[in-house]
């Protein structure tokens, strides 16, 4: 069994951000990383509102950078894969994939989110190239130009707001003629004559050469398709947390899977916080994980220190 004092789980910009804070208080810190350390925002080429930089970074840039301060400071980095958390209090025992187990005296889950695809063929081709899961993110690349949403719940319907601010059209597809999203939000989608509400539809395929030209709709009750041209096409159906991990433990979790920490990071279980797009009911940026990955790694010195 390998002793710590302080393992973070998740090598992105909350579990950085939280092993900075905790390394730096004197906290011996592991991070472990898990199979593709760096998570979501290798999935982006260009980060453009991350504050600091006066010019786009890459997102692995970004996050090279983030490791890199980690080591500096004295971090401990593995590629383990945690798959079990155990212990109601500290210290608490962390099994990973391939066997090893750690005793830390407190730990923090940083462990994130995926975004749901679709699940169409051209996707991986299209990631970056059109195709995102984040208006937030990407939408600015979109300005003046004309944009699809897919979805029907608030992200949705926020997201085609925000989009109809820059870009000349914004079809809504959306796979039934009801909403998840809000009320008010629904009628002002409905009331801004640049967004288009393409109902009861689903999307059958991306167009396109390089980048996203296009895409393929097919209508649900009618099996009718139709093409609808656009530059970015963006998915919004949710994110999944990674919590596979979690299931056999006493981290209480909310019904879509978010792990459930309070303003300060501390989980149901004293000593475990969590930190980042897992725990995140709202906002899931880079620079809102980074800040509620100081927290957590403020808070976990704090917890250490209090039980030497
Ligand atoms: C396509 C795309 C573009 C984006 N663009 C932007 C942008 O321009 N600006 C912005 O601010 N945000 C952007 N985001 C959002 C941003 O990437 C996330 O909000 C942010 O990365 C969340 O950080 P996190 O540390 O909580 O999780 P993640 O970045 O997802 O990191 C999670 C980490 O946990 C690890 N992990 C997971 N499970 C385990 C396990 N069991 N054991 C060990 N390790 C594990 C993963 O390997 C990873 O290292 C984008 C997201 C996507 C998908």
């Amino acid at each position: 069994m390998t002793q710590t004092e302080l393992l973070v789980i998740g090598a992105g910009p909350a579990g950085c951000s939280a092993a900075i804070y905790a390394v730096r208080a004197g906290i011996k810190t592991v991070v472990a990383a898990g199979a593709v350390p760096g998570g979501q925002l290798l999935q982006t080429s260009e980060i453009e509102n991350y504050a600091g930089f006066e010019n786009p970074i890459g997102g692995f840039e970004l996050v090279d950078a983030m490791h890199k301060q980690c080591k500096r400071l004295g971090v401990e980095f593995t590629s383990d894969e945690v798959i079990k958390i155990a212990g109601e209090k500290t210290p608490f025992t962390v099994t990973c994939a391939g066997g090893k187990v750690y005793e830390a005296k407190s730990v923090i889950i940083a462990t994130g989110a995926k975004a749901r695809w679709l699940g169409l063929p051209e996707e991986e081709k299209f990631k970056g190239k059109g195709l995102s899961a984040c208006a937030t993110c990407d939408g600015f690349f979109m300005r003046g130009k004309e944009v699809c949403i897919v979805g029907g719940g608030n992200t949705a319907f926020e997201d085609a707001l925000f989009l109809a601010q820059f870009c000349t059209k914004v079809s809504l597809i959306h796979r039934r003629d009801a909403f998840r999203a809000d009320q008010v939000t629904i009628d002002q989608v409905k009331n801004n004559p640049k967004i288009e509400l393409v109902l009861n539809s689903v999307p059958v395929q991306i167009l396109g050469t390089e980048m996203v030209e296009g895409v393929r709709v097919k209508n649900v009750k009618t099996a009718e398709e139709k093409e609808i041209p656009c530059s970015g096409l963006f998915v919004a159906i949710g994110t999944t947390p990674q919590r596979e991990f979690l299931k056999d433990s006493l981290v209480a979790l909310s019904d879509n899977g978010l792990v459930l920490a309070s303003e300060r990071t501390h989980t149901t279980i004293e000593g475990i916080f969590a930190a980042g797009d897992c725990a995140a009911k709202y906002y899931r940026q880079a620079i809102i994980a980074a800040g509620a990955g100081a927290k957590a790694g403020i808070e976990a010195a704090a917890f250490i220190n209090k039980n030497r």
